[in-house]
């Protein structure tokens, strides 16, 4: 699972730049009380300012993955690498480690171990039939038959890639949704890629803090 960060567009000085237009303000440098502001649009609800920034991505990612994070629709755009063109079948997810089925959660899997043996034994399973699969596919583009019906076969673990743009908020709303708990790990796992690239840009550092990092809200001021 991998996220590159393409583009970045603006910066915390832009989201409270579009905020102060309100009141016919504009500044040029950020202080404290950008900073304070901002925690204040979040804790009430003024989401529209964070959408200016516009954040593009490179993910690559199998597609049970992809499509939980194409269930985040509002203010992000995709397009993906295609089957029906290019013969991507090569490179599948295999996790290092099965994990069980949760008892109190229908979504999530359970922190108690999986024997060491069965964990093994399935690997090997799941390693075959990636392997068959993948021999049958071939067969199918060897024997001239369209990719657009040959991969009809290939599993949601094969790997795809996309490239994601959408705005700061799009991805705000994706941290709060996929940082969870109960969110899938491996999608865990990517969207916490996403947002430490976003971090080390040092362009939305009071942004973050307000939104996912800082637990504290402070009073702000729109002047
Ligand atoms: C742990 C977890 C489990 C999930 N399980 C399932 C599942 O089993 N099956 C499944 O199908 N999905 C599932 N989802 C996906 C979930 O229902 C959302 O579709 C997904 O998280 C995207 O969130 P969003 O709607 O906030 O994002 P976006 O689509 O980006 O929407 C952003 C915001 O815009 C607003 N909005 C969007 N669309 C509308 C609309 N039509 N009308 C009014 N307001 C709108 C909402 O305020 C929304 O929060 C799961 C998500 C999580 C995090």
């Amino acid at each position: 699972l991998k996220a590159e960060l393409l583009y970045v567009f603006g910066d915390d000085l832009m989201i409270v730049n579009a905020a102060r237009v309100s009141y016919g303000k504009h500044k040029s440098r950020f202080d404290q009380s950008d900073a304070k502001l901002l925690k204040y649009l979040k804790e009430h609800g003024h989401t529209s300012p964070f959408r200016h920034p516009q954040l593009q991505f490179r993910l690559h990612v199998p597609i049970f993955v992809e499509r939980q994070l194409f269930k985040h629709q509002v203010g992000l755009t995709a397009n993906s690498i295609s089957g029906r063109y290019v013969d991507f079948s090569d490179e599948y997810y295999t996790p290092n480690e099965f994990r069980l089925q949760s008892k109190d959660s229908k979504q999530g899997s359970s922190d108690e171990k999986i024997d060491y043996y069965i964990n093994e034994k399935y690997r090997i399973e799941y390693a075959g039939l990636i392997t068959q699969i993948r021999h049958l596919y071939n067969k199918f583009i060897d024997e001239g038959i369209a990719k657009e019906q040959a991969r009809m076969m290939l599993p949601l673990s094969l790997y795809t890639t996309f490239i994601w743009t959408g705005s700061l908020a799009a991805y705000l709303n994706l941290f709060d949704l996929r940082l969870k708990p109960d969110a899938q790990q491996e999608t865990r796992e990517v969207v916490g890629q996403m947002l430490e690239l976003v971090r080390l840009t040092g362009k939305f550092t009071y942004t973050l803090e307000a939104w996912v990092y800082g637990k504290t809200i402070d009073n702000g001021d729109m002047e």
